[in-house]
């Protein structure tokens, strides 16, 4: 099941740690964005008289996974799905997948990569909990194991059953995921998907690269691409090896 977390949308005051927490840890340039996007990758929207964390739900069967041609993008034991932009070819088919639609890409570079939290997936592997959760004043944000968490989770609906909606977001939407919500307000309203299936999206990977048009000439680019693949991630690697081209870029 591994690692989470828990955000408590009740308690959340507002302040922004997470996300500053977040850009200072993944060396994200520019400032906090309003939305997702390929350097800001935890936000706050205000819904309902409520601040509301927008981050990736690493979900425990990824649909961009999933659909991933070339595995850049993998479901840790830990709980994290990470990504390896040394091996993706910049489909963006992820993106197009994604049921929170979470996935963004670095449209303003020459050699773009895809944008998205990593479950501090380094910090979990030293023993640390995920920067926005050690900021989180308020305990809004809480890191743990998924089965400590979804208990925390339980235990604050029953204990205060007139202040919470009797639901735990992301125990079962699209499949379950390691990020889940609690809330005094329907999370519909709080702009969240009210209506994933149950079952992972991405058991039905299939028919979703069947609705993609251009699926077969992916897979043309695959067949017959491949040195130009080798040659993306040779510019990738200069990139990432060279200087932190990100910096002072938004
Ligand atoms: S929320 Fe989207 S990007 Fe995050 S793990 Fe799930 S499918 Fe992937
Ligand atoms: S853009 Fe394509 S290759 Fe890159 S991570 Fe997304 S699905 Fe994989
Ligand atoms: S878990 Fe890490 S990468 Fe994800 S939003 Fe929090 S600080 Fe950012």
């Amino acid at each position: 099941m591994g690692m989470g977390l828990l955000i408590d949308a009740t308690r959340c005051i507002g302040c922004g740690a997470c996300s500053s927490a977040c850009k200072e840890q993944n060396k994200l340039p520019g400032k906090v964005e309003e939305v997702l996007t390929a350097y800001t990758w935890t936000t706050l929207q205000a819904r309902e008289g409520l601040n509301v964390r927008r981050m990736c739900m690493h979900c425990e069967v990824p649909t961009c996974a999933s659909v991933c041609p070339v595995a850049a993008l993998t479901k840790t034991a830990d709980g994290p799905v990470v990504y390896d932009a040394e091996r993706c070819m910049g489909c963006r088919y992820c993106m197009m997948a994604c049921p929170f639609e979470v996935p963004k890409y670095q449209w303003d570079r020459p050699v773009p990569v895809i944008g998205k939290c990593i479950l501090c997936a380094g910090r979990i592997k030293e023993g640390k909990p995920t920067a926005c959760a050690e900021a989180c004043p308020a305990e809004a944000t809480i890191f743990g194991k998924k089965e400590d968490l979804v208990w925390e989770a339980r235990t604050r609906l029953r204990q205060k059953p007139g202040e919470y909606v009797n639901q735990i977001y992301g125990l079962t939407e699209a499949g379950g995921t390691s990020v889940m919500m609690i809330s005094n307000v329907p999370f519909d309203k709080l702009g969240l998907k009210s209506n994933l299936p149950a079952e992972p999206p991405a058991m039905r990977t299939w028919q979703v690269l069947s609705n993609i048009p251009d699926f077969i000439g992916v897979w043309g680019v695959f067949l017959y691409g491949v040195h130009w693949i080798t040659a993306r991630r040779d510019d990738v690697a200069k990139v990432e090896n060279h200087g932190n081209d990100r910096e002072g870029q938004s």
